[in-house]
């Protein structure tokens, strides 16, 4: 048991210690890579996301992995000064990134270092909690859900984008691109083709839309529903506290 232990705290220390380094690594590059990887798709997800969140004035927000804060941007706009938008992320460099964009656009959001899978916020509080592209990289996936939805209020919504198992037919030719175009792609524009081996291979091992469902609702999340984007390269799932 000692020794299974003992070897799962060194795993999963590894885990968190190559996230760290990947995105320390990618930040800066971060926004580009995006939009080239994705073929820019990766704005249309965000934009239906935000519109399933349907943030209003006076809403409370949270922003989970929020990185270079594509989502907060958007959120903190719709929530106006009478609302709290909260852009977060374990990885200071990220983090750095998307509060200086937010300050450019004239947006003044609270920004926190933090672990999603020990929230530094009270039960109950938040009417929106979002996650895009962060869930894959949390090392408690379980825990890090049951945080989200204790800081939702009662009636307040979890959403989470992700990417996520791509139809029958375009599995092959996707394997091809992410496992040898994104590393090459890494190669050429960030000097970073590791990173890029890494991100195929956390879409890879990341469940599936029906598997993800499970584990919303498992973390007592009701009405949960997936929408598959771009024949299911993402998904959003979504989630009531009740
Ligand atoms: N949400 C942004 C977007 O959609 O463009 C950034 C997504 S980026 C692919 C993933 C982010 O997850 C990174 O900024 C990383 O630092 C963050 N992350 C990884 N593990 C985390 C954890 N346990 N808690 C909070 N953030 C985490």
């Amino acid at each position: 048991n000692t020794t299974h232990f003992g070897y799962k705290t060194v795993a999963e220390d590894q885990k968190v210690q190559e996230v760290a380094k990947v995105f320390h690594s990618v930040a800066a590059k971060y926004d580009v890579m995006n939009d080239l990887m994705s073929a820019g798709l990766h704005r249309a997800w965000k934009l239906f996301t935000i519109a399933q969140a349907g943030v209003r004035p006076g809403f409370k927000v949270l922003d989970i992995a929020g990185g270079t804060g594509d989502l907060a941007k958007a959120f903190a706009k719709q929530a106006g000064k009478t609302g709290e938008v909260w852009l977060t992320d374990i990885n200071e460099s990220m983090l750095r990134v998307g509060r200086d964009r937010l300050l450019n656009k004239g947006l003044v959001t609270p920004t926190m270092l933090c672990n999603a899978e020990k929230l530094p916020f009270p039960d109950n509080y938040f009417d929106r909690v979002s996650v895009a592209f962060g869930l894959r990289n949390m090392t408690h996936k379980d825990q890090a859900l049951a945080e989200m939805r204790r800081v939702l209020k009662p009636g307040g919504k979890l959403l989470v984008l992700e990417f996520s198992k791509v139809i029958a037919p375009l599995q092959k030719p996707y394997d091809v691109y992410s496992f040898s175009v994104l590393p090459w792609l890494g190669q050429r524009i960030a000097g970073d083709a590791e990173s890029y081996r890494y991100l195929a291979e956390s879409i890879r091992m990341h469940p599936d839309q029906d598997t993800l469902k499970g584990m919303l609702e498992d973390a007592g999340l009701e009405r949960v529903q997936y929408f598959n984007l771009t024949a299911g390269v993402a998904a959003l799932h979504t989630g009531i506290k009740l």
